[in-house]
């Protein structure tokens, strides 16, 4: 394997195309995968690991599904751009906006990067402000206007200075922090853009009517609201989690799930905003956005989470594995925090009960009970998330005894502690 890494490292910097997965900030080598199906993936070596990333969320059916796997061949037979009309991709965009009713219209585009850049783009636009007003250790995409400066572990040379000096930070739940921000940057701030759960330091849920808030500031102070659910949408339940939440967005960026596995991104809302694009106000353009291979995938992937109880069914999957994660964990007296929603989770080593409400929170844990977590599980065959701040997940694909053994062996190996 080591031979592959090298090989890797050559021709490609870091040896991967996206830097988490060089799996450096757990101290290990990556897994060179040959293949994956169902829930596991197997090494070039033919061991098998349980796979708890899911591809960094897409992956909600597991590996492979035979119903998007068929529609992707099929498709592919058919062709795979259009460069045209393209009739699949109006078929998604309906079934997407048919999920809430703040979604009017919707483009695609071919990754979350993108689908946050356009909203950024129309909320500039339509306020005809510059400022975006984000949160210290939400992520949105690589591109200069999101990046998080503050970071230590955020790479930061080579941004647009003047791009980072439109970022303003708040604090996740700390709605005071937002209206601090307008008040001093009175009538520049075009945007909120807020992961309505945050899914990129760990995972921090939002407070109860924080989300609400910044509703009413938005409104008030006349910014556009943005949530972006690259992660979120359609990983909670069949459509945006803001239908959980009971908040509506002005306008909402997807990825992920949505392309059944294949680089996708959306973004859509309400109508008046979205229509800039119609009156050619605002440009975004892509050669494969809305590919038919895509659509496709996305399609056979939105029938089999409209199937009764699908989302049922991932949330019983995700309580069995919290309920054993606890178990084993008080039983061996171990104290961490573990958080879950639906089929999301994350190990937080702080101990259990410390409140959870923002980046500082989460960023306090120290690294080496994870980096030991993540190379006992990876020995015991089971595949993890390659940094202590990106959430887990379970897919349909996932086995009760495979979640109950995850929970032993993960104790098991905290309990144990590092190796020498
Ligand atoms: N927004 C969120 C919340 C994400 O987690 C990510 C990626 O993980 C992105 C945007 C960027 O999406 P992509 O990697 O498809 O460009």
């Amino acid at each position: 394997m080591r031979t592959e890494i090298k090989r890797a490292q050559t021709v490609i910097p870091a040896g991967a195309s996206s830097p988490l997965r060089a799996c450096r900030n757990v101290d290990t080598d990556p897994l060179v995968v040959a293949e994956a199906r169902g829930a596991h993936l197997f090494d070039v070596d033919g061991s098998r690991y349980v796979d708890f990333m899911c591809g960094f969320g897409p992956l909600i059916l597991g590996h492979a599904p035979e119903p998007v796997a068929r529609a992707i061949a099929e498709q592919a037979a058919r062709g795979t751009l259009f460069g045209t009309y393209c009739r699949q991709e109006v078929e998604l965009a309906e079934r997407i906006t048919a999920t809430a009713d703040h979604l009017d219209q919707l483009r695609f585009v071919c990754s979350g990067t993108e689908a946050v850049m356009s909203t950024l783009r129309l909320a500039r636009a339509h306020t005809g402000r510059t400022r975006v007003l984000r949160f210290n250790g939400g992520y949105h995409g690589h591109f200069d206007l999101v990046q998080n400066k503050d970071e230590a572990r955020m790479r930061d040379a080579g941004l647009d200075p003047v791009a980072m000096r439109s970022n303003l930070f708040a604090e996740y739940n700390d709605a005071e922090s937002v209206r601090r921000l307008f008040a001093e940057n009175q009538g520049e701030i075009a945007a909120v853009v807020i992961e309505p759960i945050a899914c990129n330091m760990s995972l921090v849920l939002p407070e109860e009517g924080f989300l609400r808030e910044l509703r009413e500031i938005c409104d008030e102070e006349g910014a556009v609201l943005i949530f972006d659910e690259v992660i979120t949408g359609f990983r909670l339940t069949n459509g945006p989690a803001s239908n959980l939440l009971g908040v509506a967005p002005d306008l909402t960026a997807f990825g992920k799930i949505i392309g059944g596995g294949t680089p996708v991104g959306a973004f859509g809302g309400r109508a008046d905003i979205m229509r800039l694009l119609d009156e050619e106000r605002v440009l975004q353009g892509g050669t494969l956005a809305g590919n038919p291979l895509t659509m496709a995938a996305g399609l056979a992937t939105l029938d089999e989470l409209a199937r009764p109880g699908f989302y049922e069914e991932l949330e019983r999957k995700g309580a069995l594995l919290e309920a054993a994660v606890l178990r084993h964990r008080d039983a061996a007296g171990l104290d961490f925090t573990f958080v879950r929603t639906g089929s999301v989770f994350a190990f937080i080593f702080v101990p259990d009960g410390t409140p959870l409400r923002r980046k500082a929170d989460v960023a306090a844990q120290e690294q080496q009970p994870y980096t030991t977590l993540y190379q006992g599980m990876r020995r015991a065959g089971y595949h993890l998330a390659p940094d202590i701040e990106e959430p887990m997940y379970i897919s349909a694909a996932t086995e009760d005894a495979e979640l109950e053994d995850f929970a032993a062996r993960a104790i098991e190996i905290l309990a144990a502690g590092p190796q020498a």
